[in-house]
Formats: structure tokens, sequence, C-alpha cells
């Protein structure tokens, strides 16, 4: 991976997205190479899974859902219904097909930004939490103490945004994809040990 790879990565993805999701994911690119900083992991892979997390994210749910079927990606029932959940399965696709990026590590990042999994390396911890503390974000409660906590203990600012994100999803009485409370139940298990 040379550097003029991220910046070729950079200026596709300029044309594709739209200038919030642009914004947003230049964000995640720089919080995840500091994160990896911190924490000792590849800055290269961190930049690069910032980059590519949300590459499917400006496809209409129409376009990810005959994406997926075109191209064998399985479609689970809440899927089905909350097509935008799709554009990690989409985005792990494109990043190998279009970008042509396949460390395992870094499409794995991608696959499961939205939910996280039990057993998260250190490069998929880091973009799920870069995608919710990256400085465009505004609004999430606690955002304060968890971009602190971040750079402190990454387990515990991971187990913070998984109870706030399924807290959120049940105030508003939106779909809650089961991994992402599978994860939180795996962490917080882990941080009793
Ligand atoms: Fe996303
Ligand atoms: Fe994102």
């Amino acid at each position: 991976m040379k550097s003029n790879d991220l910046r070729k990565i950079r200026k596709a993805l300029k044309k594709t997205l739209d200038v919030k999701r642009f914004e947003h994911t230049v964000g995640v690119e720089y919080t995840a190479a500091a994160l990896a900083m911190r924490y000792g992991g590849d800055i290269k892979n961190a930049q690069l899974a910032g980059l590519l997390h949300d590459c499917a994210k400006c496809l209409s749910n129409d376009k990810l859902l005959s994406l997926c079927e075109k191209h064998n990606i399985s479609i689970n029932e809440i899927e089905r219904k909350n097509p935008f959940l799709l554009h990690a399965k989409v985005g792990s696709f494109f990043a190998m097909e279009e970008y042509k990026v396949y460390e395992a590590d870094v499409i794995n990042a991608i696959l499961n930004h939205t939910t996280g999994r039990p057993g998260m390396s250190l490069l998929e911890k880091i973009i799920f939490i870069a995608d919710y503390i990256e400085p465009g974000r505004k609004h999430a409660p606690n955002l304060k103490e968890i971009r602190e906590t971040a750079f402190i203990d990454l387990d515990k600012a991971l187990l913070m945004i998984l109870k706030d994100t399924l807290e959120y999803l049940k105030d508003s009485g939106a779909e809650c994809d089961p991994m992402t409370e599978k994860t939180y139940l795996y962490y917080f298990e882990e941080s009793r040990q």
C-alpha cells in the first residue's frame, strides 16, 4: 500500500459521496489514524478502513438491495426492512472490487462498523469508535466523555458507545440489529473479568 493510494481513494470518494458524507469520511480517517497511533495499530490500515467504511453509504435502498442480490450477498430480515444497514456489507464488497483493497482486517473493519461483533480486532474497534467520535459528530450523548475515554481505555469507550447506541435505538423505537446487542453483552461480560 503506497501513500498515493490513499490519495487516489480519497479523490474517488469525493466524487461518489455527498459533501456531508465525505467530510464524515475524512473525519473518520484521521480519527482512526490517531487511535492507531495511540494503541500501536497499523496507521495506514486505519486510514484505509476509515476512508472506505461508508463508501456505499450514498446508494439508494433499491440499489443496495439489487447489488446484494446480484453479487450473492446475504440479506437478513432486519436488513430487508432497513436496507441502509447493507452499506457495510456492500461497502466491504466495493473495497475489494472497486478499490482493490484486500487486507482481511480492513475488509472486516468495514463489514462490522455498524454493529460491531464479539471478539473484534484492534482495527475493527478503532473504526467502530472513530465512526462515533470523529469531530463532525455533534449530537450523541456523552460525546465529550466518550472522546476522552477513547484515548485512555479503548474497550471502555467501545462499551459506552454500544450502551448509548442500544439506548438510543430503544428510545427512538427503531429496530435494532441483534448483533449490536450481542456485541454489547460480550464486551460487558469481558469488562467484568
Ligand atoms: Fe456507516
Ligand atoms: Fe460512518
